[in-house]
């Protein structure tokens, strides 16, 4: 249902938009791109924080991490030369399938992440990769791994007042990884995502990631899949198991644009694809080592 805003206020800086978020914030709200937050929970009267000229929007690697600001689009992401070098450019792979162009250059980390439908596209991305969340309101700063930041919705893990400010990816140990989606178009929204990544060890498998999500209504790491993965050289056979493994545990959710049934014939197929991708591009990642 939407939202009735009453104010609508442009803070300058993170300072300025964390401190009106603390005046009022049981009615107060963030807004990112904005494509989805006037929809978010029922009917009510808010004061709307646009954080578009926050500053937290750059894109940047330290000596150890890969840094996402919240306000950085999906579009930004994609055309980022340091997304395309991080992990085999897994990141630009997955997000140019994130709707379209136009649409992409709207959608925020942040808001992409907080809102978090099930075909959202950077929240099994940030999973398979190790990803940090990192929030901040007017009294503390906290950062939480991304497997936990999905564990329950989003939304209820942000305190009130709260922003997250920046998603940051680990550097080293250096990942591969492959990302899946099927779709009606090949930009309409997700009825699976699967993002696989793994550190390549003398052409073995090792701290295999296998996350799905889409298909089920947050994403989720596959355990077993993992499990059986380590130690491993991928290969057909191996990929083969791995996919009929990946729907053991997981509840495949069903609705108007797919069945629990057609995901569950369909998810099996979409893990070997990834995990052979993955492993192709190993050869690549030996090669240029
Ligand atoms: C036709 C269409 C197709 C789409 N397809 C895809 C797709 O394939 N993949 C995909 O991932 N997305 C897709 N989307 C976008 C997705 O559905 C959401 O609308 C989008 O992710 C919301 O991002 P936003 O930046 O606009 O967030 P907003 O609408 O601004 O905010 C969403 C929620 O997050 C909160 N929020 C925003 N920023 C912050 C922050 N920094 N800190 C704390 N809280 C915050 C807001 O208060 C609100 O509750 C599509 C959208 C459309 C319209």
């Amino acid at each position: 249902m939407p939202v009735t805003v009453t104010d609508y206020l442009r803070p300058s800086s993170l300072k300025e938009a964390l401190a009106l978020l603390a005046e009022d914030p049981a009615k107060t709200i963030a807004v990112g791109g904005g494509i989805s937050v006037v929809l978010s929970g029922a009917p009510r009267r808010v004061r709307a924080v646009d954080l578009q000229h926050t500053g937290i929007n750059e894109i940047k690697k330290t000596k150890d991490e890969l840094c996402l600001g919240a306000m950085a689009s999906l579009d930004d992401l994609v055309k980022s030369p340091l997304c395309g070098k991080f992990a085999g450019g897994v990141l630009c792979e997955g997000l140019r399938t994130a709707a379209t162009e136009p649409i992409r250059r709207l959608i925020t980390v942040g808001g992409n992440i907080v809102q978090c439908y099930y075909w959202a596209t950077l929240p099994p991305l940030l999973i398979a990769l190790d990803g940090r969340v990192h929030l901040r309101s007017v009294e503390h700063r906290r950062t939480v791994k991304a497997s936990e930041f999905f564990a329950r919705p989003p939304m209820r893990q942000l305190d009130r007042g709260e922003l997250i400010t920046e998603v940051s990816f680990p550097l080293l140990p250096k990942r591969v990884a492959a990302f899946e989606k099927l779709a009606k178009t090949s930009n309409d929204y997700a009825l699976i995502h699967v993002v696989v990544s793994y550190v390549p060890k003398r052409g073995k498998v090792s701290d295999a990631r296998v996350v799905v999500a889409a298909c089920t209504n947050l994403p989720v790491r596959c355990a077993e899949v993992e499990s059986y993965l380590e130690g491993q050289t991928i290969n057909f056979a191996v990929a083969k198991e791995a996919g009929q493994l990946a729907t053991h545990h997981v509840k495949l959710r069903g609705d108007f644009r797919a069945s629990s049934e057609y995901r569950r014939r369909v998810l099996p197929v979409l893990v070997q694809r990834a995990l052979l991708k993955a492993a192709k591009k190993q050869d690549d990642f030996i090669t240029n080592r």
